[in-house]
């Protein structure tokens, strides 16, 4: 039986897992489930899949689930903790085989981090993670032993469509070829476009927080699917790809592909393209990355190729997604720069669906809080989170619609 620790279980991600898990219920256990303070749904996942340890960051939620729980014999034995600390815990448990990394945002790093530096097989969902700290966070994995599998589906896809070996050696280890010595001269990122894809500059002006959820494709939770919308998705993506696949920004090409049937590609230097297609469910990639190397029923229905008739592809246009051009801005700067960026980009999404600031704006933050803050070497935890703290605050500022120097 392998153990499964779930951070975000609540999620979008970590929903679909646990349907994973339950339609596997011989291999696999949900061992752990976390969650910050949704208390009804961690009960009802608690009382279907009989988890060892339940982990809610909020106090009084862990409190209140704690009460709810002891009174059923059959939950009584869980083991309930709260706060960051707990977390980590979890993701390091000698118990723990395989971490679903679904905590969404910064707040997902440190027990993505600590799940590798404990060796364990590391489903990330969590780009947030590779985004902000690639560098350690792929030195970690190496370090370790850690087994590192993409969840995000373009990411997946890719994984899937790489050279073998390149995957079993590990992205970023030491003996890794380089792409171009395994043939590989670029790496398709698709991109749905998400909702907005036709809309002018003009008529994003008045989008509303519910019209940029509604993704056509995915369903997903409330802050990826903004950053869908102004395909800041895809520039955190880019630099996703870039640590898993020890790739530059120029070996990653955006393409626009509305109908999110292929999920990525890889090019070679004979005119090979490999593709990864499926239908657009997040239990594809998570069932394959549990499984991997072998394949498992995910609960996913078989693709129609017939009914889907026809692909299309564009180039991505930087002018009207300017999150996207950001971020490979960012990715060649390097440094703390995608960490700011990162920053940024959360409180001023954070602030849209708050009604506070419009969606375009969100762009304009992002860039103003990139060009005020001085990109520094990323070289170890501290420097990253004080980056990612100035960069909050100076958003935050932004946001509010002051200067964005600290007083
Ligand atoms: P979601 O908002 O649906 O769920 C987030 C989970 O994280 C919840 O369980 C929540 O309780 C937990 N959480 C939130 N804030 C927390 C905090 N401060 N501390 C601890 N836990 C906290 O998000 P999601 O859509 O499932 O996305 C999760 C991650 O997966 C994100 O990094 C996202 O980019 C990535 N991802 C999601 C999808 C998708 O289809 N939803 C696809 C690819 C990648
Ligand atoms: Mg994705």
């Amino acid at each position: 039986m392998i153990n499964v620790a779930i951070l975000g279980s609540t999620g979008s991600i970590g929903t679909s897992t646990l349907d994973v898990i339950a339609r596997q219920s011989e291999k696999f256990k949900a061992f752990a489930l976390t969650a910050n303070k949704n208390v009804e749904r961690l009960y009802d996942q608690c009382l279907k899949f009989l988890p060892q340890i339940a982990v809610m960051v909020d106090e009084n939620s862990a409190y209140e689930l704690q009460q709810r729980l002891k009174k059923n014999p059959e939950t009584a034995h869980i083991r309930i903790y709260s706060g960051c600390q707990a977390l980590n815990d979890v993701a390091a448990h000698e118990q723990v085989d395989y971490v679903m990394a679904a905590i969404v945002g910064a707040a997902g790093l440190n027990s993505s981090l600590a799940a590798a530096r404990s060796g364990k097989r590391i489903l990330l969902a969590n780009k947030e993670s590779l985004v902000m700290s690639g560098d350690l966070f792929m030195q970690a994995v190496k370090d370790n032993g850690a087994t590192l599998l993409p969840i995000d589906s373009e990411h997946n896809a890719i994984f899937q469509s790489m050279p073998e070996k390149l995957n079993r050696e590990g992205a970023n280890a030491e003996s890794h070829h380089s792409l171009q010595f395994s043939g590989v001269e670029k790496i398709l990122l698709t991109a749905s476009g998400g909702p907005f894809l036709n809309k002018t500059l003009d008529e994003l002006e008045h989008v509303t927080p519910d019209q940029a959820c509604a993704h056509p494709n995915w369903e997903m939770g409330r802050k990826i699917s903004v950053d869908s919308a102004t395909m800041m998705n895809k520039g955190l993506e880019v630099i996703e790809a870039s640590w898993l696949f020890n790739a530059s920004a120029d070996d990653i090409q955006v393409v626009i592909h509305p109908q999110s049937i292929i999920h990525s590609m890889v090019s070679y230097n004979d005119g090979s393209v490999l593709a990864q297609l499926g239908n657009p469910d997040m239990r594809t990639p998570i069932a394959h990355a549990m499984a991997w190397p072998d394949r498992m029923d995910s609960g996913v229905g078989q693709l129609d190729i017939f009914k889907v008739a026809q692909l299309n592809f564009e180039q991505p246009d930087f002018k009207r997604f300017v999150c996207l051009k950001l971020a490979y801005d960012a990715l060649r700067e390097g440094g703390t720069a995608p960490a700011i960026l990162n920053a940024a980009n959360e409180i001023a999404v954070d602030s849209f669906l708050k009604g506070k600031i419009s969606f375009i704006r969100i762009a304009d933050i992002v860039e103003q809080t990139l060009n005020y803050i001085d990109s520094e070497t990323a070289d170890s935890m501290d420097v990253i989170l004080a980056a990612d703290n100035h960069a909050r605050q100076v958003a935050n500022n932004l946001c509010l619609g002051l200067g964005p120097q600290l007083t």
